[in-house]
């Protein structure tokens, strides 16, 4: 804060909630390091349970939430959020999409319950969750099945940079900055066609350094998914595992999905067939949609189909 700055010029306050959620959306606030404190000079920080032990939710100007909308305290929390804060950012793939938690929705909920609790090896005999814990929704959603949302920011977690970004506009009063691209338009790595003729596992050979994933057989969710993590992985080695969400043309358009976007540009590539990769990012479904097969967005397109796909790679496998 600089010198001439006092607690009154601070006319931005801000609240922060976590649904359920992995917390990792409000560490990657306190990964701004240093520049939090240009935040800090013009925002009042008030309920935000990694920062401060406020409990109730004071009236402000932003609400952070992170987190999908699991449990009957997830929802109140929500609640709470919506009531107190004049704008909402669902903050995370999890708060926009579902994200993890959502491959909870193939399960229900007391089947859920006997996994962790009752029937888990490692803790039964076991009664099961303590009155205390708040009981589980019947699926999870998005946070913006519940309350209203003003802006979305995915990510998991989304980039410190586009974070300050998004901080520092509101708190300038302009709409944050957000492109469209995707984590192919960042990532060196070059496509070319190879005579690559199977799916490799990420685990399979050491892929070469400079040469596109999908050319070397590797599945790679990089042209379907919105960068919104500055490409991080395929430039370290590890091909995108789609955790900042689908880019807007899989969302919007209703027979595109994240497994024929891939397929095409793959089959392109190499010398897989287009129907091989189709099959196995279906028989891998709970993996290559995991961040967002909760949101209606992807869950309720008519070629998303994750049951029946799970299904049959089941009796493949039988
Ligand atoms: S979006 Fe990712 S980092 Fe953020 S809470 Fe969910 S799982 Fe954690
Ligand atoms: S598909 Fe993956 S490896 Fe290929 S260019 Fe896109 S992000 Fe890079
Ligand atoms: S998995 Fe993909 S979207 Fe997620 S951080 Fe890595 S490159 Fe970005």
């Amino acid at each position: 804060m600089s010198p001439q700055t006092t607690e009154t010029d601070r006319t931005i306050t801000l609240n922060a909630e976590w649904l359920s959620d992995c917390s990792g959306c409000h560490v990657a606030i306190v990964d701004l390091h240093e520049k939090i404190l240009a935040v800090l000079q013009s925002v009042r920080i008030q309920h935000f349970p990694v920062l401060t032990d406020i409990k109730d939710y004071p009236k402000a100007t932003i609400g952070i939430v992170s987190g999908a909308i699991r449990t009957e305290h997830d929802r109140q929390a929500a609640e709470a959020m919506r009531a107190s804060c004049d704008l909402i950012i669902a903050w995370g793939s999890c708060a926009v999409y579902g994200g993890i938690s959502g491959a909870g929705n193939l399960h229900a909920p007391e089947d859920l319950l006997k996994a962790v609790y009752t029937e888990n090896k490692t803790t039964s005999p076991h009664p099961g969750p303590s009155r205390e814990v708040s009981p589980l929704r019947p699926v999870v959603t998005p946070l913006d099945q519940v309350i209203d949302v003003d802006l979305y920011m995915p990510g998991c977690a989304p980039h410190p940079t586009l974070i300050f970004e998004a901080l520092t506009a509101l708190v300038e009063g302009r709409t944050p900055i957000a492109t469209q691209e995707s984590v192919c338009g960042r990532c060196t790595r070059t496509m070319q066609k190879t005579e690559v003729d199977c799916i490799r596992r990420p685990s399979e050979g050491l892929p070469d350094r400079e040469l596109c994933f999908l050319s070397q057989g590797y599945l790679c969710m990089g042209s379907a998914t919105l960068d919104r993590c500055m490409s991080p992985c395929p430039q370290n080695g590890i091909p995108c595992s789609g955790c900042a969400g689908a880019t807007m043309r899989v969302l919007t358009e209703p027979n595109r999905d994240i497994r024929t976007e891939i397929a095409e540009r793959m089959a392109r590539l190499t010398s897989i067939p287009r129907e091989a990769i189709v099959k196995e990012i279906e028989r891998n479904a709970k993996t290559h949609y995991s961040y967002t097969m909760a949101t209606a967005m992807i869950g309720e397109k008519p070629t998303f189909l994750i049951r029946q796909w799970l299904a049959d790679a089941e009796a493949d496998h039988d």
